[in-house]
């Protein structure tokens, strides 16, 4: 068998921290990468804050403010708008309810 073995990196926790390091490695490897993301909740990304599923659970920081990128300030902001499935932030929260 030929060619580079992967370097091998577990990630365990995957709320927003572990998914945030997994994806800048993913983006960042400069040569193949096996990458095991170890999360015991059945959703990554989300970890005990963003698990909720009480509507009345809001973002206690601006969206502008939260971006996963450090040099792209509007990342969250323009994710949530390229989503048709999610209320618009000028939406009345009560038609959610
Ligand atoms: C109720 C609440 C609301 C919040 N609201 C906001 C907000 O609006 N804005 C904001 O900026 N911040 C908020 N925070 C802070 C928020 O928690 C952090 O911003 C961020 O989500 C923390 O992520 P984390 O990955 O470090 O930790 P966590 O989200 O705690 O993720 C850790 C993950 O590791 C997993 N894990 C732990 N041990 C193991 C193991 N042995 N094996 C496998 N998996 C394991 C857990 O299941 C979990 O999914 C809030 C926090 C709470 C508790």
């Amino acid at each position: 068998m030929t060619g580079i073995s992967p370097d091998i990196i577990a990630v365990i926790g995957a709320g927003a921290s572990g998914t945030l390091v997994a994806t800048q490695l993913m983006q960042h490897a400069r040569r193949p990468l096996h990458l095991l993301l170890i999360e015991r909740r059945p959703l990554i990304g989300r970890g005990v804050a963003y698990s909720t599923t009480n509507v009345y659970h809001l973002l206690n920081t601006p969206a502008e403010k939260m971006s996963a990128y450090q040099d792209r300030s509007d990342h969250l902001v323009e994710w949530f708008q390229q989503r048709q499935d999610l209320p618009t932030e000028w939406e009345p929260i009560t038609s959610w309810l």
